[in-house]
């Protein structure tokens, strides 16, 4: 039998995602432990909802006009497994909003009176050309407040508060200089008359616009106004503004969630252009950015967010008016990365890092003592101890460079230390040395 040939190409991650490695999956950790910790203290329950759903949610949640669902999804057709099944188009989730209120019909949460208070952390799938910040499967920590309107779901003081909730994470995780940034988008028909005029004020202007400016004026005119592109600005500036739209209702709506948030102390900018891509949005939409530099090149948005008052019933479910965010994690983690200056996985934020937080490396002297290192390393790791356990092939000199790498002390464990019941203890920080007995090792290392 001849061996098979060997590949000359070793496989590599798929072109837009990545893989996470330590020390940085530390701060990973620390980001989200954070926003659990801000989501408990706020009264949000954690939910997890699968990661593909029927391709249908997301075409008449998120929108078939949206760049999303128009080019971005991942689809496929799922094959039947037997005669009971249907094949069915299946899409990797892009967004987590839909899914939830997917959820929320499904289990009736809605019966339950009271308001729904859910988070979610995971990951999420769009075929985007990838750059710094914008990967096709990325990060999102996102939060959905939403009930019947018994509950209070649509009151101001929801949208103030998620507002001012986002304000404390960000400042919690240490976020420098973010800017909060916020318009209402009014009710559906308060969009249909404002999509009218758009597309009037649009007609003859559009042919001097690039050519995406032209499609979404065609598709989808209220995505003209997110357009980046320098020479258009000046013709879009001068577009009707969504704001001498709003009924009455609306325009107080938006006059209450400012005041609330004045009276919070929370500092914003009415930007009247954000109108933000996904259909279900309703009145309040919201984006926080972080200032160029700060390591999201163009993609300085670290999350956004709105209100989405028809969306369950654009599932088919019972009305219940909400309101939510997705933080881009990836992009929070690029920008604290940035901020602290430490940009490289070789120089990280020591807090970010395991490097030297272990308490113990137990180097055994020889490989006849490994079985007993790793029995010692049980004793201590259950007493609630982080060790590492070395080999009985390394040299002394060795076990000292590997043990001063990654804790604070190494045990040697030789024939004298078993046979005396005893461990020899060196300090890193200090160069002391001692011999401790086996029952008060545990303390020792602790010190
Ligand atoms: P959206 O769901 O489009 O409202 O996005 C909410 C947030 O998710 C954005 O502000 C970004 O921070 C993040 N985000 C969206 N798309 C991507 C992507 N392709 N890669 C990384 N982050 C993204």
């Amino acid at each position: 039998m001849s061996t098979p040939p060997k590949p000359s190409n070793p496989l590599k991650a798929v072109r837009g995602t990545r893989d996470l490695l330590p020390p940085e999956t530390a701060l990973w950790a620390r980001v989200e432990a954070t926003a659990r910790d801000v989501f408990a203290r706020y009264g949000f329950g954690e939910i997890r909802t699968p990661i593909f759903e029927a391709t249908e949610l997301f075409a008449r949640g998120v929108g078939e006009e949206t760049d999303i669902v128009s080019k971005e999804m991942y689809t496929w057709e799922d094959r039947a497994r037997a005669a009971s099944e249907k094949a069915q188009s299946l899409t990797l989730r892009p967004e987590n909003t839909a899914g939830v209120v997917r959820a929320y019909i499904e289990h009736k949460l809605g019966e339950r009176g009271d308001l729904q208070k859910l988070f979610y952390i995971g990951p999420q799938f769009r075929r985007e050309r990838p750059q710094r910040g914008r990967y096709r499967q990325f990060w999102q920590i996102g939060v959905e407040v939403l009930g019947p309107q018994s509950s209070g779901s649509e009151s101001p003081v929801r949208d103030a508060e998620v507002l001012e909730m986002l304000a404390t994470l960000l400042d919690e995780l240490g976020v420098r200089g973010w800017r909060l940034e916020l318009n209402s988008v009014g009710s559906s028909e308060d969009r249909k008359r404002y999509n009218v005029a758009l597309r009037e004020a649009l007609a003859p202007v559009k042919a001097q616009m690039c050519e995406d400016n032209q499609r979404r004026a065609e598709t989808n005119p209220l995505r003209v106004l997110d357009s980046k592109e320098p020479a258009d600005q000046e013709l879009i500036n001068a577009l009707p503004k969504i704001a001498d739209y709003l009924d009455d209702a609306s325009r107080a709506h938006f006059a209450a969630v400012l005041a609330a948030l004045d009276a919070c102390g929370v500092a914003y900018a009415v930007n009247p252009r954000l109108v933000r891509g996904l259909d279900y949005y309703t009145r309040t939409t919201f984006e926080f950015t972080v200032p160029d530099g700060q390591g999201l090149g163009t993609q300085n948005a670290l999350l956004g967010g709105g209100r989405y008052d028809g969306l369950s019933e654009m599932l088919g479910g019972p009305k219940a008016p909400g309101i939510g965010f997705a933080i881009g994690e990836d992009r929070l983690i690029l920008t604290l990365q940035a901020q602290d200056g430490s940009k490289s996985v070789d120089a990280p934020h020591p807090e970010w890092t395991f490097a030297k937080a272990l308490d113990a490396y137990i180097a055994p002297m020889g490989v006849e003592r490994n079985a007993a290192a790793l029995a010692l390393a049980r004793e201590l790791r259950r007493a609630g101890l982080s060790v590492e356990v070395g080999d009985g092939t390394f040299r002394l000199k060795k076990s000292f460079e590997a043990a001063d790498k990654v804790a604070r002390h190494i045990v040697i464990l030789g024939e004298d230390e078993l046979a005396t019941e005893m461990a020899t203890v060196k300090t890193f920080a200090t160069g002391t040395q001692v011999k401790v007995s086996r029952a008060e090792l545990a303390a020792a290392l602790r010190a």
